[in-house]
């Protein structure tokens, strides 16, 4: 789905490539022991590695590189057994050591791919260029002092992955359905929380424009955006920028330029010729990564089902939409509570509670589905109670507001409110005779307007409060009524 933008020299089409930083989730940082959980007093997670000491050794984490290929593999991309840690050199307060270490010609994984799901139902492949593993830089607080700045420099060291898209993208919905994608395989894997307020995802944009048909623009590269909102207005603002200037006679430079959310601009923060020479060489203090195909092996035989796999699976044996399918999977924690929900239940029936109402209920208190009030085991037994006629699918709604209210079981809430439906034809009988009597001018009118019938159920359900089998009330008060 491409969106034009309409010029005065016609029709532009925006191109984007995206580069994700993606916090590996790991207990330890990439290089050294020390830990990496979010939110820890300033300094306090910081090893003299981290800190740039002379003569200390980095010392590779395992793990990380392991969630690194796991990554890979998620996103159907080429391993390379063997890859190489750069140090990329520069100076920043906030980057003790003078050098990051990072991976640049050679990094872990290569070539592979993301599968957007189109709102349309169709899909795109969104290829993605690389990805490598790379050091996390500390953290400059300008905010702490008035005239001084901090550094924190628990950040320092962290394992990064940095997964770089091919500039396959033609507008910021799809910029954004990719990042969600992204996050969304990322966390089936656990190979990275997703989590972009604490920064653990983190996206540069790099946004050209060009008439349809013609090679590919100068781009600029959009640094550092946090929420996949700011990244789909910056592409906007920013490619309506570009458009402008060259309608204007301008050519756009190639810059790194910064997204001000409050004024909805791009700023110029510096233009490539002014760009830094990071002087890429390997890092003599780290041997080549080497990887052994036997481990690959077993990291591929491990990797859970995938939502492009899982979506699949849900249209195919539980017969949903693929619209249904794939806002169940886009969670792990949705797809297992559903499928929960629907094992030896109508699958319709559960989707439907599961993406209607508990996800409804969820959403207004703010709350993820792993701290559900509502098991899904007492969903399913909620929806067996109106399988088996003990309440009816009205009444089953105020049931839910209970249980989502108290955590308590669908049946006792029914048995201590006495929510049983009314299934007894002569109980039934005797309220429809009560309501006839109590509306003789009504009653009368039925010959000449049948449509009188709905006020009479209406009079019973209030009569009954709710609890009188539907289909029952209908099928004596016709006859009654007639007769
Ligand atoms: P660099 O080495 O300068 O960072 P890369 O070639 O690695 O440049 O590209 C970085 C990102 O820019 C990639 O995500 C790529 O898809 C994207 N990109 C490259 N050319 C364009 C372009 N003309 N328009 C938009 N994005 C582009
Ligand atoms: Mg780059």
């Amino acid at each position: 789905m491409t969106s034009l933008i309409e010029g005065r020299t016609g029709q532009w089409e925006i191109v984007i490539g995206l580069e994700v930083h993606a916090q590996v989730t790991a207990r330890a940082k990439l290089f050294s022991g020390a830990a990496t959980e979010f939110g820890a007093a300033p300094n306090s997670q910081v090893s003299t590695v981290d800190a740039g000491f002379p003569g200390m050794l980095p010392v590779i984490n395992r793990h990380c590189v392991e969630q690194a290929v796991k990554t890979g593999l998620g996103l159907d991309a080429q391993i390379n057994l063997f890859s190489v840690f750069d140090r990329k050199n520069y100076f920043y307060p906030d980057l003790p050591s003078g050098y990051q270490i990072s991976q640049y010609q050679q990094p872990v994984v290569g070539a592979g791919r993301v599968i957007l799901d189109m709102p349309d139902g169709s899909t795109r492949a969104i290829g993605i260029t690389r990805l490598h593993l790379e050091q996390d830089a500390g953290k400059s607080l300008h905010d702490q002092h008035p005239r001084e700045t901090y550094v924190d420099l628990n950040r320092a060291g962290i394992g990064l992955m940095e997964i770089v898209s091919e500039p396959d993208l033609r507008s910021a919905e799809e910029a954004g359905i990719y990042i969600r994608k992204l996050r969304s395989i990322l966390r089936y894997l656990g190979t990275c929380d997703g989590n972009m307020e604490e920064g653990s995802l983190r996206c540069d944009c790099n946004v050209s424009v060009r008439h349809p048909g013609d090679p590919y623009g100068t781009r600029c590269e959009i640094k550092n955006l946090n929420s996949v909102r700011f990244v789909m207005q910056a592409i906007e603002v920013e490619a309506r920028r570009q458009v402008e200037l060259i309608e204007e006679g301008g050519r756009v430079e190639q810059q790194t330029r910064l997204y001000d959310s409050a004024r909805g601009e791009t700023r110029r923060m510096r233009s490539k010729e002014h760009d830094h020479d990071y002087r890429y060489f390997p890092d003599p203090d780290l041997l080549p990564l080497e990887l052994e195909p036997e481990w690959l092996d077993r990291l591929r035989a491990e990797l859970p089902e995938l939502p492009d796999a899982k979506k699949a699976r849900f249209v195919a044996g539980y017969g949903l939409s693929a619209d249904d399918a794939g806002v169940l999977v886009a969670e792990r924690a949705s797809a297992e509570y559903f499928e929960r929900v629907a094992e030896g239940r109508d699958p319709k029936a559960a989707a439907n509670w599961v993406m209607g109402d508990l996800f409804g209920a969820l959403n207004r208190s703010g709350l993820g589905i792993e701290q559900s009030p509502v098991t899904a085991d007492r969903l399913g037994g909620l929806i067996d109670l109106i399988a088996d006629g003990t309440i009816s699918g009205r009444i089953a709604k105020d049931v839910f507001a209970e249980m989502i209210e108290t955590g308590e079981a669908p049946g006792t809430i029914v048995e201590a409110k006495g929510l049983r439906q009314l299934t007894d034809s002569g109980a039934i009988a005797a309220a429809v005779d009560a309501a006839l009597a109590a509306h003789p001018a009504q009653a009368a009118q039925y010959a000449t307007n049948p449509k009188i019938l709905g006020f009479f159920v209406g009079q019973i359900m209030k009569a009954t409060g709710g609890k009188a089998n539907p289909a029952l009330v209908n099928e004596i008060l016709r006859k009654k009524l007639a007769g």
